[in-house]
């Protein structure tokens, strides 16, 4: 069994991932899930060969969004 990636765990989404995730929250929030807090929303963190891959998911509907922010990986 492989070590916990601690790293990827840790990892912070940028300032742009936030604003992409608030968006997706709000809007989500709205229509899906008015009871449940913002957090509601599920994140999900993948390690790829260039950068973590940030994928948001709505607990209500299901509809999923890639809030990756890829220039970011370029520095
Ligand atoms: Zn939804």
């Amino acid at each position: 069994m492989p070590e916990i990636d601690y790293d990827l765990f840790e990892h912070k989404l940028n300032e742009k991932e936030q604003k992409a995730y608030v968006v997706f929250g709000k809007e989500h929030k709205a229509s899906c899930y008015p009871d449940y807090t913002l957090s509601a929303i599920e994140v999900t963190k993948e390690r790829t060969d260039k950068g973590i891959k940030i994928t948001v998911k709505c607990p209500e509907c299901k509809a999923e969004e890639d809030i990756t922010d890829y220039e970011g990986w370029k520095k």
